[in-house]
Formats: C-alpha cells, sequence, structure tokens
C-alpha cells in the first residue's frame, strides 16, 4: 500500500456535558498529542453537543478543510448518542448492523449475565462501509470511513479509557500502515526564570527563524515552554541556537517539571534531599514529592513558623533571629543547613518570607523571601522580591526554591558529596 501525506486534521468532540462545564474535553488534546507525533498538525477542534443537525454541520464543515477528521463520542445506547445518524446524513451512508460487532456484543453481556436491550444493540450498527476496529474495554467499535474523495473520517466512542483502548488497537496502526511521515519535526525547550516575550523579543531579533518553522511559546510557573515545529534540519539550527543562548537556565528539552528534573538527578546520582519551610508551610515539600519515586530522595521536611521551632527543629542561633530577623539571607542558610544536618541529606533547601497580606515593613516588604540551600561545598540563600496576592506570593516562593535547588545540583555535578 503506498502511503500518503497528510497535510491536517480535525476532531469534532461530541457531547453536551463538554459545554456545560460538567467535563473537561481531553479528546483534542489526546489526539492533538497523537497526531503530532507523527507530523500531522491537529488544526481545529470543534466541540458540539448531542444534536443531530449541529453533529452534522461540524462534521460537513471539518470533512471539506481536511482530509482526517475524528468524530468523538455518541455511539453509545441512549436516544442523546447521535453520532453514526449525524455522520450517515452527511457521507449518505447507511447505518447498518456489523455482524463481529454484534458477535462482540453479545459476548460482552453473556460475561456479565445480561441480555442486551434492544437500544444496547445499536452499539453493533456501523457506517456501511465502513472499517470496523473492535472495542478492547468496551462495546461501541471504533470505525473508519474512506470517502470518495480519498479523506478519512473515524468514529471514536466517547469514555477516555474506550478511546485511549482503542487509539492504541486501531487508530496507531492504521497511521503507521497509510500515512507517510512529513518531515515535520517538532522540540520542545523548557527555560527557567525569562518571560515570554523577552524569549520572543530575542529569538526574533537574535535569531534566524527559518521559512517553514512554526514557533510556540507557552507560559508555565517560572518557565516559558519553546516549542518549534517545521523541517528537521531547520528545527535542528534552532535548538543550536537555544542551547547556545540559554544553557545555564535550559531545564530540558523533554517538558519534564522542574521536580521531575531534580527528581531524576537526585535519583541518578544517589542524593537526598530535606526542607525547611516558613511562609510557604509544606508547599516545596509538596511538589517533590508530587514526583513518583520520591520517597527515594526526599527524606523529610520542617514546617518552622515561629522563632522557637526554628531554633529547636533547625538549630538557627536565637542571636542571628535577634540580629537579622526571621526574613534575612542570614536565618535562610541557618535554616537550610540545620536541616541538612538534622536529617543527614545530601541537600537542605529552605525559604523564609513575607507572603502577606499583613506583616510587611519598609524594609521587609510583603513579597520578599530567602532561598537557602545547602550542599557539601556550603550554604548560601538567594533573595528574591516578588509581586502578588498571598497564594501567589507562596507559589513563586516554591517556584523560585526548586531552581535554586535544581541549579545548585547542576552545578555541583562532580563534587563529592
Ligand atoms: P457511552 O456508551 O458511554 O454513551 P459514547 O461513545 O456515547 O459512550 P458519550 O456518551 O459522548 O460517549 O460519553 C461517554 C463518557 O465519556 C461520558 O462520561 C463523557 O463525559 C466522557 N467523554 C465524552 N467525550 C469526552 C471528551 N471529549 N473528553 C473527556 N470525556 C469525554
Amino acid at each position: 500500500m503506498t502511503k500518503r501525506r497528510i497535510l491536517g486534521a480535525e476532531v469534532v468532540a461530541t457531547g453536551a456535558e463538554l459545554l456545560q462545564g460538567r467535563t473537561l474535553n481531553r479528546h483534542g488534546y489526546t489526539l492533538g498529542g497523537l497526531l503530532v507525533g507523527v507530523g500531522i498538525p491537529l488544526q481545529r477542534e470543534t466541540v458540539v453537543p448531542d444534536d443531530v443537525t449541529l453533529i452534522r454541520e461540524a462534521v460537513a464543515s471539518a470533512l471539506e478543510r481536511s482530509e482526517l477528521v475524528f468524530v468523538t463520542g455518541g455511539l453509545g445506547p441512549t436516544e442523546d448518542d447521535v453520532t453514526r445518524e449525524a455522520v450517515a446524513a452527511v457521507t449518505g451512508r447507511d447505518v447498518v448492523s456489523h455482524a463481529v460487532a454484534d458477535a462482540h456484543l453479545q459476548a460482552y453481556f453473556a460475561k456479565i449475565n445480561r441480555e442486551p436491550t434492544a437500544a444496547q444493540c445499536r452499539q453493533a450498527n456501523v457506517l456501511a462501509g465502513a472499517e470496523v476496529f473492535m472495542n478492547p474495554v468496551g462495546i461501541a467499535p471504533g470505525q473508519c470511513l474512506t470517502l470518495e474523495n480519498g479523506r478519512s473520517l473515524w468514529l471514536l466512542p466517547g469514555p477516555p479509557r474506550e478511546l485511549n483502548g482503542l487509539i492504541k488497537t486501531a487508530v496507531t496502526p492504521w497511521l503507521a500502515a497509510q500515512v507517510a511521515r512529513a518531515d515535520l519535526h517538532q522540540r520542545v525547550f523548557r527555560i527557567l526564570g525569562h518571560s515570554e516575550s523577552r524569549v520572543q523579543d530575542r529569538l526574533r531579533t537574535e535569531a534566524e527563524i527559518p521559512a517553514g518553522v512554526a514557533v510556540a511559546y507557552c507560559a508555565r510557573p517560572g518557565s516559558v515552554e519553546l516549542r518549534f515545529h517545521g523541517p528537521e534540519a531547520a528545527v535542528n539550527r534552532l535548538t543550536d541556537w537555544v542551547r547556545e543562548q540559554y544553557a545555564g537556565d535550559l531545564l530540558n528539552e523533554t517538558g519534564e517539571t522542574v521536580e521531575e528534573v531534580i527528581g531524576r538527578m537526585l535519583t541518578e546520582r544517589g542524593e537526598t534531599l530535606a526542607t525547611a519551610e516558613s511562609c510557604t508551610a509544606g508547599g516545596i515539600a509538596e511538589r517533590v514529592t508530587d514526583v513518583p519515586g520520591s520517597s527515594v530522595y526526599f527524606v523529610g521536611g520542617v514546617v518552622a513558623y515561629a522563632n522557637a521551632v526554628k531554633m529547636r527543629d533547625l538549630g538557627v542561633e536565637e542571636s542571628l533571629l535577634a540580629a537579622h530577623g526571621a526574613v534575612s539571607e542570614a536565618v535562610a542558610r541557618e535554616m537550610a543547613a540545620g536541616v541538612r544536618a538534622r536529617m543527614q541529606t545530601t541537600w537542605g533547601l529552605s525559604i523564609t518570607g513575607v507572603a502577606g497580606p499583613g506583616g510587611g515593613t519598609p524594609e521587609k516588604p510583603v513579597g520578599l523571601f530567602y532561598v537557602g540551600l545547602a550542599g557539601a561545598a556550603g550554604s548560601q540563600a538567594v533573595r528574591f522580591q516578588v509581586t502578588g496576592d498571598r497564594q501567589q506570593i507562596r507559589d513563586h516562593g516554591i517556584q523560585r526554591a526548586l531552581e535554586v535547588l535544581w541549579r545548585g545540583i547542576k552545578i555541583s555535578w562532580g563534587h563529592s558529596r
């Protein structure tokens, strides 16, 4: 079979619940990720309720624009499941019972000792001439219609488990067999400590963006996700530029979060971490432990608000607190060193600051915080001043603390423990 190039795809997601704040639409996200991996850009997603006319219109106009269209949902047994009928109207095909799908349905109900109702039997109906793919985890099969004009139209069930099952067993092999991979490559970079507009300015003024390369920016907490999409050689040229320009701030090229990268680095090196938190009350520990497997390297944390706790549980000197105050570089350093010593870890990470809204002074305003890091080479603290409400300041604090740790681990590469 000769493979063909597909220049663009669309998704029509059906379901009133997707438009009423009841269910988060995930299918465009899932299919978009799959398609970009084989070099097909997902160009549009339309969401429509369970209404024959609206589904019909959406599918008809998607087929006018795109060579490959996925329609999701509405293949179930209830009367609001009208996708088959809507697609039949667009394509002029009949809806017919499918012997293999019916046998699959009967076997499914036999296994649970039930008789299928007439409505449930509708799920074995397909569009005449469609290629039919059995549902590995449910009843309604996936279907792919090849239309007279060469366009391909997929019908997939709505439940995410079923859609994902059919993506694995039917859509992915179909794409591999049918579609010639376009010279369309993607690279993703996560850059820390720069705003998206600054990254864009620099890229536009200093790098030459080759024709055919699409650039996308996405602001993430404390970082920018920069994405190139285009011919391989051109994307590689831009990749070299990013690596050179952002060497020290380039978190990764995989889309991982800072806590995932930290987790990987600590695991690889057999190192451990403990935290001492004041203004974030365990928020750093929470982010660190969001990563599966973090118990290998995360030993524990101390939430130390009162000075008495900073002294008793972290060994911060009373004189230091009296001389500099709890929110200070010296105290942040001592907190990090203290938790590291007490928990006998490779790294101690601390934070102390003023999250507000009260408690600020001219010298120590709301939004001021210090992040301390202690390691084999000693301890240091970094001052930050940010704006925002209490939650935003705490989120900044958590993010900056993780960045300080990431940079510390990176720099110490090669140091002994
Ligand atoms: P069923 O046999 O369950 O009726 P169906 O193919 O008719 O399957 P729907 O009725 O549209 O699919 O949806 C079934 C379930 O899948 C619902 O819980 C729905 O919220 C969920 N679902 C449908 N579409 C999406 C979507 N785009 N994103 C996330 N969930 C979805």
